[in-house]
């Protein structure tokens, strides 16, 4: 598989038995401010579509009705991941391979997010837009359109400073918490870095994501990472904080802070907390 970190981690992939699931393990004691993990996206989006691309989104977001708030969401949906799409059916098969491994199933299956998404997948099958017409795009089934979408909104892939979008592959198995351990930084490097890092030649500036320990964290401790922003965070409220994930994200949050709250208020789906 192709290997993104970049120097020396400080993690590790560990199955987690009990969940099923994976998650990122310390493999030494970290200091606060010490960088965990260092890596190059395993997927990103150029900061400007190519045109031929850019128009047929374009065309396709003008045919979508825009009635409801449900139907909002799914063209911003399709304009913010149309063009990670579009990347995904170029890139090379290790890259497909890695990205469909990590995870693309929402948790909540029935949540109103993985309806969207299903919703999506399929109008963009039946468009013919990944029909694979565009030069040397690979053909794309309604499977694949189906997980890259929910592996973009599941894992919380990153829009860069320049607008482009990024998935990294360690990164996208760091748990999210609500009392995290770790922050996530965006480095950038310029094409001479780039080209050394890669091993080949690179005429563009790259975005590096870098896990910074945030507190003391022992070996053998799970390394999480916040979903939220720090003003969603702050709220003490575990019920707001697991509405919110479970409308964007389509998960709910069992971290420690939001398991120890006692707060009984009923989780409801909530259009407004969208974005
Ligand atoms: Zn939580």
């Amino acid at each position: 598989m192709r290997r993104c970190t970049v120097g020396r981690s400080k993690v590790e992939i560990c199955h987690d038995v009990e969940s099923k699931g994976v998650c990122l393990r310390a493999v030494e004691n970290v200091e606060p401010g010490e960088t965990l993990l260092t890596e190059l996206p395993l997927l990103s989006t150029p900061a400007a579509q190519k045109l031929a691309a850019r128009q047929c989104t374009e065309a396709f977001c003008a045919r979508l009705p825009k009635q409801s708030p449900e139907d909002q969401i799914v063209v911003c949906l399709a304009k913010r991941w149309i063009p990670v799409l579009y990347t995904f059916a170029e890139a090379a098969a290790d890259v497909k391979e890695a990205v469909l491994s990590l995870q693309t199933d929402f948790a909540v299956p029935d949540s109103s997010m993985a309806q969207m998404v299903e919703r999506l997948s399929t109008l963009l099958h039946s468009s013919g837009l990944f029909s694979g017409s565009l030069q040397t795009q690979a053909a794309l089934s309604k499977r694949d359109i189906r997980s890259v979408l929910g592996l973009m909104i599941i894992n919380a892939a990153d829009t860069m400073p320049d607008g482009s979008e990024a998935v990294f592959y360690m990164g996208a198995i760091i748990e999210h918490s609500c009392s995290p351990n770790t922050k996530f930084c965006i480095q950038s490097c310029d094409a001479k870095e780039a080209s050394k890092l890669l091993g080949k030649g690179s005429e563009t500036q790259m975005w590096i994501g870098e896990w910074r320990a945030t507190e003391a964290i022992k070996r053998g401790e799970a390394v999480t990472t916040s979903y939220l922003e720090p003003e969603l965070l702050q709220r003490s409220c575990a019920s707001e904080r697991r509405r919110v994930l479970r409308a964007r994200m389509g998960f709910e949050c069992a971290c420690a802070s939001c398991a120890s709250c006692s707060d009984p208020a009923k989780l409801v789906f909530n259009l407004a907390e969208m974005d």
